[in-house]
């Protein structure tokens, strides 16, 4: 897919906890063109229980990352397809310099945008996270000790995501560090990074990355 003039195809890089997700949504609102999340794309997969879900769900249960060429698979298709084609906002992908080579004559971003956040604060803000195991609405541990676990949107079940326990949390930071982080440094050669203090509030993070789009 080659790009065209005026298209956005940004890249949110940033380790989890970092408000990377929400940025995402708001900026797709904004932009008003699709945030793909590779791990949502996965998870999808899996919920629907199709050949490629079974394929890949003891790696995305153990917080392990998904063979390259099925996540360049899934990715490639999904950018094509026609709500994409005034451009995209990739949050997950590449994760890896491996697979940040392979995109490069099909990803093409014009932007990377890292949103940085220290460990304990990531670790803090992800043992926080809950979200409705039916619907996916987004809420926190403290809400729910306040208003117990039944959604306030669609009435299901609030729980924490089994990648979002303590074990899973530390194994996923330290991933991050030591194969995702040289990803930034490859883009950086690139000069196509804009960094951005994740420990800020939503609107400051967001207004700030507007800024720069
Ligand atoms: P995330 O929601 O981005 O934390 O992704 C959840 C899971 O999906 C990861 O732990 C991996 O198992 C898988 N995944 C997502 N993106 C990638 C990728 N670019 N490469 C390999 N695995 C991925």
């Amino acid at each position: 897919m080659t790009p065209h003039e005026g298209q956005k195809r940004l890249i949110l890089i940033g380790p989890q906890g970092s408000g990377k997700g929400t940025q995402g949504e708001l900026l797709s609102v904004y932009l008003q063109i699709p945030t793909i999340s590779t791990g949502h794309l996965c998870r999808t997969e899996i919920e629907h229980g199709t050949e490629l879900g079974k394929s890949i769900e003891q790696y995305v249960r153990a917080g392990e990352l998904v063979p390259d060429e099925i996540v360049i698979q899934m990715l490639k298709k999904r950018i094509t397809e026609f709500d994409a084609q005034d451009g995209f906002i990739i949050d997950g992908f590449p994760r890896t310099v491996a697979q940040a080579e392979e995109a490069e004559s099909w990803l093409r971003p014009t932007k990377v945008i890292v949103i940085e956040i220290d460990d304990a604060q990531a670790v803090e803000r992800m043992s926080q996270r809950r979200a409705c195991s039916q619907c996916r609405y987004k809420t926190t541990a403290d809400f729910v000790a306040k208003h117990g676990d039944e959604c306030p949107r669609c009435s299901g079940k609030i729980v924490q995501r089994e990648d979002d326990l303590p074990e899973a949390i530390q194994h996923r930071l330290n991933t991050y560090h030591q194969i995702t982080q040289p990803v930034v440094s490859y883009y950086e050669a690139h000069g196509l990074i804009e960094r951005f203090d994740g420990a800020q509030t939503i609107p400051k993070v967001f207004m700030e990355i507007a800024h720069v789009l």
